[in-house]
């Protein structure tokens, strides 16, 4: 058995097509994202939505309006669209943010339930908060109970419902709303479709044809997501982990294409992630990696003494060069390089030659 989750560009007007052609007879359960971007300049749904919560805009919820009819319509989906959309206009401002916010997981998720022909099952009915946070048991309990006997159900992810009305995860929370579908129906895999490649150690668009690392562990997942990795919502691990299910992290377009497996195997590749952030006008340069203290800092002091002097490199390192200071600290399976200006191209280009990027 399989639970599904598919992100926002899946639910686009031309993608919903590809999301079919992944569903099986071994699907049990599908969870749905809002209409996602359909080109780059496009907006979401969700951000459309939380603009329309303060403003009331009514351009901005016609936006919202035409994604939705045009996933009915270039689909053939015999939904009455038009009474979907008033119903949910009226509930949108009247309930708070969150309420709003969660309107375009629920219209995907009945939408494409009368897509697929499958039970529509309200994510109100079965993920539960409390005050603040997730009530794990009480939801695991409404979701057994919700999917036993049906064949195939869409849910739509990122809400549920609080003490006090409708509730939303953080940005991204439809991946929680899967594992937690996953858990619940004791699925053995737990797919989660992007319309990426997996999770790749350098960004795909700095490197071209970066190859994807196949396999890594919950927890080496969890460092990459706590570190800004996008791809999976943190939260959405320790539900899989607990159950031991695996999460298939795969792209749309191509479901027979590479793919990351999460899983309790740790990862082959010696370098698992390469992030860029700017911190107070410093760039800070973070290398999750899966190397011993000796390795990682020949890389570090190899990739800096190309370029500057290198003055020690155990455990904090300076060098220091047309009075500029670098500085890298190590801790485990981890090494953070802090300087004045972005280094990531550079250092894309050392790993390649050092063949700890490996392209296809
Ligand atoms: N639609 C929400 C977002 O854009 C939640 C999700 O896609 O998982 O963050």
């Amino acid at each position: 058995m399989i639970t599904a989750k598919f992100g926002g560009t899946a639910v686009t007007p031309r993608n919903l097509v590809y999301l079919k052609k992944i569903i099986s007879p071994f699907h049990k359960v599908v969870v749905v994202s809002a209409v996602g971007k359909e080109f780059s300049s496009d907006v979401k749904t969700t951000d459309l939505l939380e603009k329309y919560f303060f403003s009331g805009d009514d351009n901005i919820w016609k936006a919202v309006e035409d994604k939705y009819r045009r996933l009915t319509e270039v689909n053939g989906i015999g939904i009455d669209v038009d009474e979907l959309l008033f119903g949910a206009k009226a509930r949108a401002r009247r309930y708070g943010l969150q309420y709003c916010m969660s309107l375009g997981e629920e219209l995907s998720a009945k939408i494409v339930a009368e897509y697929l022909g499958a039970a529509y099952v309200e994510a109100d009915e079965v993920v539960r908060f409390g005050v603040r946070s997730l009530l794990f048991k009480e939801t695991m309990s409404a979701m057994s109970n919700a999917y036993k006997g049906v064949k195939l159900a869409v849910t739509g992810g990122y809400y549920g419902m609080g003490k006090y009305g409708r509730q939303t995860f953080s940005r991204g929370g439809s991946d929680v709303t899967g594992a937690l579908c996953a858990a619940a129906t004791t699925s053995s895999l737990y797919e989660n479709w992007t319309d990426v490649y997996g999770v790749c150690v350098a960004d795909p668009v700095k490197v071209y044809g970066v190859s994807t690392i196949r396999s890594m562990s919950y927890s080496e997942m969890r460092a990459l997501s706590r570190g800004g990795a996008e791809v999976l919502h943190p939260s959405a691990i320790s539900p899989a982990e607990r159950f031991s299910i695996p999460i298939k992290i795969g792209n749309f377009y191509n479901p027979q294409g590479a793919s990351t497996l999460v899983s309790q195997c740790y990862s082959q590749n010696k370098l698992l992630s390469v992030t860029e952030q700017r911190v107070d006008g410093k760039i800070k340069t973070t290398i999750l990696h899966n190397m011993n203290f000796a390795e990682i800092s020949a890389v570090v002091s190899g990739f800096f003494g190309e370029r500057y002097s290198v003055l020690n490199c155990f455990g904090v390192s300076i060098n220091t060069e047309k009075n500029k200071t670098y500085s890298c600290v190590f801790s485990k399976n981890k090494a953070v390089l802090v300087t004045e200006s972005t280094v990531i191209e550079d250092l894309y280009k050392y790993l390649r030659r050092a063949e700890l990027i490996k392209v296809d």
